[in-house]
């Protein structure tokens, strides 16, 4: 799914509702702790609502959860996240940023 599909799932969702009440709760940042890659790769934060991320349970076809890493998440805002890398993940990370999605998604809830 496109951000812009995520996005209006996102709004949809309803408080009320026990079943969204989980995808409530999981609203946030994330991001994806790969282990073959850890010394080389960068590390992406994303939105809940990026397609990559889709709330932290990555994309569809993606492999087995686990196998290779893990997204790691929600987050509640940029610093809590950043704050988790550098304390947790420094050692491995060459280089953090922030995808794309990230500024989509706080252009679309400074709208609302
Ligand atoms: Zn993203």
């Amino acid at each position: 799914m496109s951000r812009e599909e995520l996005w209006k799932l996102d709004c949809s969702l309803d408080s009320n509702d026990e079943v969204h009440k989980i995808l409530i709760a999981k609203r946030g940042y994330y991001i994806y702790y790969n282990e073959p890659n850890k010394n080389t790769r960068l590390i992406n934060i994303h939105s809940h609502i990026c397609g990559r991320c889709n709330w932290g349970s990555g994309q569809i076809k993606a492999a087995e959860s686990g196998r290779n890493g893990v997204w790691i998440g929600p987050f509640s805002c940029l610093t809590f996240v950043e704050n988790f890398i550098q304390v947790n993940l420094n050692e491995f990370v060459n280089q953090v940023e922030r995808c794309s999605c990230i500024s989509f998604y706080l252009s679309r809830v400074k709208k609302q």
